[in-house]
């Protein structure tokens, strides 16, 4: 198409993964048909692939020349990351080159880190993404409750809603493989609304029903405070589905309470004003000090099932439990136990006045269907 066509191109080219960078990263062409990318301070390894991703993607829309041929392009994209891959521009520049040459081989349209198992693990990923993205428009999620128990009375008085992706290929997937990754990509926030709105509607249904009222723990991850409105968004749901605010309890982890603390304990307060009760989970695997939610509107602490794990057999786990069972008490909160998975564990935990539990010896998680018979076989 000559020479002005092939230039236009590389300019579209250039715009169009500029578009696609921050303003502080470099483009510059190499020459021919080759560019280069230089992205400083890219977090994790996996951004570079995303960022691929985004520039394959970009560069693979038709492109119109000298305003009437449409042409279509490949990308190939090779990644080298500072420092493990070279710490000279040289020997980056030519491990990015033997990368590149990598994903060339694998047909147009890739990108390749210059070493194997990077590639693998971010395309695994990018995959994964794109299957969780459309887990949630296609409702292949589902919540799963775990019933949490006085320990006085033995009575459920509450559960707590786990989620589970129910994948048609891969069967039910666990909060393990899936939560991390939702939140580096801010999929949790959707996750997050889902759940708590499944929650409030099935709390809703078992009331009409006449099942006793019980307590809904729902689970809440830091990046919901940071990129939502979260007083909006309980609010919202409460009104939608009628569930009362006094049986929705949220719960957020100790280390997600401490960072950014002034906006976290403003929206606290206001949850607390919305008649929601808040709970601390997997309390004592950060660095916190319980003094410090003394002023918080905190109701429950839920001790970390790592402590739990060593009784009978570790003194120290033993006397940690006891002493934040006594601190939370003076301090006015009502303490969980998680992960009670033995008469032991839970005879040590009645000895000194842990107020409830959860955890295996009790039940697992189950479906609705299965929690609504455990509700009316227990209680009713
Ligand atoms: P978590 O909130 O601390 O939940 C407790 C986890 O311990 C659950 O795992 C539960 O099934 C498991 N568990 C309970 N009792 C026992 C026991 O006796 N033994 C053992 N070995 N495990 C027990 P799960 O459901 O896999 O969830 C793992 C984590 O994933 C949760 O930890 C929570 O941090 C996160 N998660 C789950 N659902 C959600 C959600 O809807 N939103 C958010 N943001 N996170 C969620
Ligand atoms: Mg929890
Ligand atoms: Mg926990």
């Amino acid at each position: 198409m000559g020479h002005i066509a092939g230039d236009e191109l590389l300019q579209q080219v250039a715009e169009r993964i500029q578009m696609q960078l921050r303003e502080v990263d470099m483009v510059a062409r190499l020459g021919g048909d080759e560019f280069v990318v230089l992205m400083e301070n890219v977090g994790h390894y996996e951004h570079a692939a995303r960022v691929a991703e985004a520039v394959i993607h970009a560069l693979s829309q038709p492109f119109t020349l000298c305003q009437s041929y449409d042409v279509v392009i490949g990308t190939s994209i090779g990644i080298a990351i500072h420092p493990q891959h070279g710490d000279t521009i040289e020997a980056l520049m030519d491990n990015a080159d033997t990368a590149l040459y990598h994903a060339k081989d694998q047909g147009r349209g890739c990108f390749a880190y210059f070493s194997e198992d990077l590639t693998q693990k971010a395309r695994e990923r990018i995959v994964l993404e794109s299957r969780l993205r459309r887990a949630i428009e296609q409702q292949e999620l589902r919540v799963y409750f775990q019933p949490q128990i006085d320990i006085v009375s033995g009575r459920i008085i509450g559960a707590e809603a786990l989620v589970r992706w129910h994948d048609p290929v891969e069967g039910c997937l666990m909060p393990s493989t899936f939560i991390a990754l939702a939140e580096e990509t801010g999929l949790i926030v959707a996750i997050g609304e889902w759940v708590l709105r499944e929650t409030c509607k099935i709390g809703q249904q078992w009331l009409d029903k006449g099942l006793p009222p019980i307590t809904l723990a729902v689970n809440v991850s830091p990046h919901q405070f940071r990129r939502s409105d979260m007083n909006a968004l309980v609010a919202a749901v409460l009104h939608d589905t009628g569930f009362p605010a006094e049986y929705l309890q949220l719960e957020i982890t100790e280390s997600g309470l401490m960072d950014n603390q002034k906006h976290t304990a403003s929206i606290l307060n206001r949850l607390n004003k919305q008649g929601v009760h808040l709970a601390i989970d997997d309390f004592g695997t950060s660095y916190s000090s319980l003094a410090y939610f003394k002023y918080s509107p905190v109701d429950i602490l839920k001790i970390d099932k790592t402590f739990i794990d060593n009784i009978p057999f570790l003194q120290g786990d033993m006397a940690i439990t006891a002493t934040i069972i006594a601190m939370a008490h003076h301090l006015g909160f009502k303490v969980l136990a998680e992960g009670v998975e033995t008469p032991e564990q839970l005879t040590f935990l009645r000895k000194h006045g842990c107020d409830m539990y959860q955890g295996y010896l009790y039940s697992k998680a189950v479906p609705v269907d299965a929690f609504m018979k455990i509700l009316t076989d227990t209680q009713m």
